[in-house]
């Protein structure tokens, strides 16, 4: 493994090492030397399933005190997650975003660090009753590790502005993906660099879309959703507000599982719309997640960003996220009250996939009933408890012990806060003909979008996990990098959304 030392110049090539969102959709993580400087982009947690959850606790395969700078494309956990163990590492360097990045991953990692901490306290009363304490790995970090990355924040990054970090002009652009997500177009004297992060879905319910990009010599693309497009705007609408007539009708428990950021209020602002038109029953929605409570408020702070009528109602004074009949969850007390509401109701929780949070107990409380309805509305890694629902599994196993899936389960796709595969073309349709590299995508999802490239007489490279490429150079002759093993396609396993 290379390790970056500060003065080896590689010249004339920009070199790029990927230690997460490399052959998989979670972890986003890239090295890029440009101009001899070090510049760490995104710095993701793991996220969806205990294998791919175990790579958290990998060593940094670099020396986190070598970097110059860290940059940060937003604030989903999967961007920014592993921030406080570089911190905890021995980073000390400036780390650059967008104001409500900033914000919104203040809340995101405080939230981390409590159930990091959570979960070590859970796991080792278990593991005493059995006289193993010794075995059980410690948090991998803490709330103090998470107040020090902050004071590392530089908010700095404002839309179409230059600046330069560690010699190399960083001009972030909007990424329409959630609130503050950027791309960035890097500038250094090898050449000029897009890095997209994640990019958004131009028929998103609250986002602007994304800025057209510039001409570049290199970009590394997101492709969460390569291989499909997403059902439209108004088309999803009608399939979520007849979902919810369907399970209103079943008179039981409606369950939404939702991330925080972007898909709770995405959600929050559809049904209040829908709840004020009468498209569906006034009933009630609880949202039992202080963290999505928190996130919103950062909404009405940088509102300027959304789409024209979210952005005229708050102006208005408006609260375009509060459906009439909202109830805020705070205290785990509250939550578990809950159980024994009567009467139909919506429930949103966390996680979006189900792999920890409050939606975990709901779902063990009324996942068997064939009464409730469980309402997917973002992307189910398929190793993860929501992908095994999505895919059939007829039990499962949570909170230490098997439930039967008897509830109606509806996957709604079209809420994806992800480009799909007409907004990644259209994204570097602007670009130039840069040599394209693929990230943040599934193996056989990457490998459908390389013919797609050839199409358009781009060059595009499936970016390997761990090993260093130069994004300006010829890349691999297939597209493929040496012992990557195309798994066949498979159109089961996932429900769509994406962080
Ligand atoms: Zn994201």
């Amino acid at each position: 493994m290379a390790t970056p030392h500060r003065g080896i110049l590689y010249t004339l090539a920009m070199q790029m090492q990927s230690f997460g969102a490399a052959c998989t959709v979670t972890g986003s993580m890239h090295l890029l030397t440009l101009g001899g400087r070090h510049l760490l982009v995104d710095c993701g947690l793991f996220q969806g399933g205990d294998e791919l959850e175990r790579r958290n606790r990998e060593s940094f395969p670099f020396e986190p005190a070598s970097l110059d700078a860290v940059l940060l494309t937003h604030a989903h956990l999967d961007h920014v997650g592993r921030l406080p163990l570089l911190v905890r590492l021995g980073y000390r360097g400036p780390v650059y975003c967008t104001p409500p990045t900033a914000a919104l991953a203040e809340t995101v990692l405080l939230d981390s660090a409590r159930l990091q901490v959570e979960g070590y306290r859970q796991d080792l009363r278990r593991a005493r009753r059995q006289g193993r304490e010794d075995e059980v790995p410690p948090p991998l970090y803490d709330e103090e590790d998470v107040h020090r990355t902050l004071a590392l924040l530089r908010p700095q990054l404002e839309f179409g502005e230059t600046v330069t970090v560690a010699g190399v002009r960083v001009t972030p652009q909007r990424a329409g993906h959630i609130l503050g997500s950027a791309y960035l177009l890097l500038e250094a004297p090898e050449g000029r660099l897009l890095m997209s992060g994640d990019l958004g879905n131009r028929e998103s319910g609250l986002q602007l879309d994304f800025t057209p990009p510039p001409a570049v010599d290199a970009v590394v693309i997101e492709t969460t959703y390569a291989n499909r497009t997403h059902r439209g705007w108004v088309e999803t609408r009608a399939e979520f507000a007849q979902a919810l007539r369907d399970s209103v009708r079943q008179n039981g428990k409606i369950l939404i599982p939702s991330f925080a950021i972007e898909r709770a209020q995405t959600i929050l602002h559809t049904l209040k719309e829908m709840m004020d038109s009468g498209e569906v029953p006034r009933i009630p929605v609880f949202l039992d997640s202080p963290m999505a409570a928190r996130a919103t408020n950062e909404y009405f702070e940088y509102g300027d960003e959304l789409i024209p009528p979210v952005r005229e109602a708050l102006r208005n004074g408006e609260d375009p996220f509060r459906p009439s009949t909202l109830h805020t969850v705070t205290t785990s007390a509250e939550s578990q009250r809950l159980n024994r509401y009567d009467g139909p109701a919506i429930i949103m929780a966390g996680n979006g996939m189900m792999t920890g949070g409050r939606i975990q107990h709901h779902l063990k409380h009324h996942l068997w009933k064939p009464s409730t309805s469980l309402i997917i509305v973002s992307y189910q890694s398929p190793s993860s408890l929501g992908g095994r629902i999505v895919a059939g599994q007829g039990t499962v196993h949570l909170m230490g012990e098997d439930v039967a899936v008897r509830a109606q389960v509806h996957t709604i796709g079209g809420f994806s806060a992800h480009a799909d595969q007409d907004d990644l073309l259209a994204f570097l349709d602007t670009a130039g003909k840069p040599h394209v590299w693929l990230v943040h995508g599934e193996v056989n999802v990457m490998d459908a979008f390389l013919p797609l490239l050839a199409e358009r007489g781009l060059k595009g490279d499936i970016v390997p996990d761990r090993s260093p490429v130069d994004l300006l150079g010829a890349g691999f002759s297939s597209g493929r990098p040496p012992g990557l093993v195309v798994p066949p396609q498979n159109g089961k396993g996932q429900g769509e959304g994406g962080e």
